[in-house]
């Protein structure tokens, strides 16, 4: 899932300058789940907006707030409280953000950073395993990333830094490509061990720019 934080309360005073009445959108997808925008956070915002002399005209939670067709249409539901607002306050991911701004006219303030593409590794604790990087070699690294988990984003690795199966860059680290290594032996295989791997074609990534499917 899409993890997030929200933006601090300073940032967020310092967005609002001059908005005196909000309408609070949250998501019940990933800002849910990582508490950054679910129920209980936007009424805790809610809370914290009349504490410093803000009017909430309402709010809404959107089952998925990337989802565009469904966004819209909750928002439609909304429509004379919204007008009330001066804004509509977002507690969503960018993607979510994006999909609330193309509804609307009105101003849309993005409360939350989007992160990372995250694991859950117990509640309340994310993990980045993947970069989506747009041509995946896990087949051949015994699923074991190294474009994330290499402090170096290595693809021929390990580095000249490895000590001991630890990371160069962090000594607390496992250095990836030991692990890769370590695993793919316990499956009798070389995998990526056989070859040398070119250059990773980064225009994969589509980044700088946009992926649309
Ligand atoms: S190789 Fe690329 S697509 Fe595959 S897990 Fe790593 S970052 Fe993600
Ligand atoms: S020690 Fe391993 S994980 Fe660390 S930078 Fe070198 S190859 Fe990458």
């Amino acid at each position: 899932m899409i993890i997030s934080e929200q933006k601090t309360k300073q940032e967020l005073l310092e967005l609002l300058d001059g908005m005196d009445r909000l309408f609070l959108v949250g998501c019940g997808a990933c800002a849910t789940a990582c508490k950054a925008g679910g129920e209980d956070e936007v009424f805790q915002l809610q809370e914290w907006l009349g504490g410093e002399g803000k009017q909430v005209c309402g709010s809404l939670v959107i089952e998925e707030a990337c989802h565009i067709m469904r966004a819209a249409r909750d928002l439609r539901q909304h429509r004379s409280a919204i007008d009330e607002a001066d804004a509509l306050l977002v507690l969503a991911c960018g993607a979510g953000i994006q999909s609330l701004s193309s509804a609307t006219d009105k101003r849309v303030v993005g409360g939350l950073n989007s992160l990372f593409l995250g694991n859950v590794r117990r509640f309340g604790q994310y993990e980045e395993k993947c970069s989506l990087c747009g041509e995946c070699i896990l087949n051949e690294t015994a699923s074991i990333c190294p474009v994330t988990n290499c402090a170096k984003g290595l693809l021929n690795g390990p580095c000249g830094g490895m000590e001991e199966g630890k990371c160069e860059a962090n000594r607390e680290l496992d250095c990836a490509w030991h692990l890769i290594f370590e695993r793919l032996k316990k499956q009798n295989r070389k995998g990526v061990f056989s070859r040398i791997v070119a250059p990773k074609n980064w225009s994969k990534t589509g980044k700088p720019g946009r992926h649309k499917v």
